[in-house]
């Protein structure tokens, strides 16, 4: 078996000191590739050297350029242009727009949700629109948004289409998305098991759907899952509330909750990954 962290934040200052001993951990654990998403014109560069620095050493890095819905507040037009200048200086290099999208949480949080809204929108059609051009993948951001993400992605019919990352939701909500030809993240949600909703979701999909991500240093696992004493530790010594040698967790999760086997579940999403990525 072999795995892919389909998300992780491996630029985060989080791994910074032990990346080297935590990619060699990962190459043990068979994780075999990383697929590092950009969040903000100031992340760029910095996930694109860390692809360049540490790819094949000694496993697979790949770079996406994105800016994320959290870090709109400094930026404006002239980011989109910017980053537009990069995509096509690194096309060779970056295997998808991400991540991107519209979030829920922070509209309803704002001061002003209806320009909240507009920027964001402004920023996830520019990027939807970016991709279709440039015939990319798109890695997509949903919190408390499916419902707003949903007619940009039917605008855009995105050839490759792309993930929809740390999918929780309802099975029709999921299948709004694997009809545009989507697939869903699984990530730690499934690792609490108030996430009832998700589980059943994940539980009836078909297979060719799912791919696994860790999100890390973000979206810690619940600690049922991680022990209450491994928590204690790492209060005492502060490690990242999450790491991509977690991706394994979250498999053997998956095969708790899926009727086909371990073996088939990890080939098929290694196949889902290929699929949207690597062809
Ligand atoms: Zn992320």
């Amino acid at each position: 078996m072999q795995f892919t962290d389909s998300h992780c934040h491996l630029d985060d200052n989080a791994f910074k000191e032990q990346l080297p001993a935590l990619l060699e951990q990962c190459s043990k654990l068979a994780i075999k590739r990383i697929i590092v998403p950009a969040i903000a014109p100031d992340n760029f560069d910095k996930v694109l050297n860390l692809a360049k620095t540490f790819h094949n050493k000694p496993i697979s890095i790949y770079p996406c350029l994105g800016i994320h819905p959290w870090f709109l507040q400094q930026l404006n037009h002239t980011h989109l242009e910017l980053l537009t200048e990069k995509i096509t200086q690194s096309k060779n290099e970056i295997i998808a727009i991400g991540e991107i999208g519209l979030d829920g949480a922070i509209i309803k949080r704002s001061d002003d949700p209806e320009a909240e809204l507009a920027k964001q929108q402004h920023f996830f059609d520019f990027q939807l629109n970016l991709a279709k051009q440039q015939d990319l993948p798109v890695i997509v951001h949903h919190r408390q948004s499916h419902d707003k993400n949903m007619p940009f992605l039917k605008r855009y019919q995105l050839n490759k289409a792309g993930i929809i990352h740390g999918f929780s939701g309802s099975y029709q909500q999921a299948k709004g998305y694997l009809d545009l030809g989507f697939k869903l993240g699984v990530g730690s949600t499934i690792s609490y098991s108030r996430a009832k909703k998700t589980i059943n979701t994940l539980k009836r999909l078909p297979l060719t759907s799912l791919v696994l991500e860790t999100d890390a240093p973000s979206m810690p696992l619940s600690s049922e899952v991680m022990g209450l004493e491994v928590m204690a530790k790492q209060e005492k010594h502060p490690a990242p509330a999450n790491s991509p040698v977690n991706l394994i967790k979250i498999f053997e999760l998956l095969t708790t909750i899926r009727p086909e086997s371990a073996e088939e579940i990890a080939s098929q999403c290694e196949r889902n990954v290929e699929q949207v990525f690597f062809t």
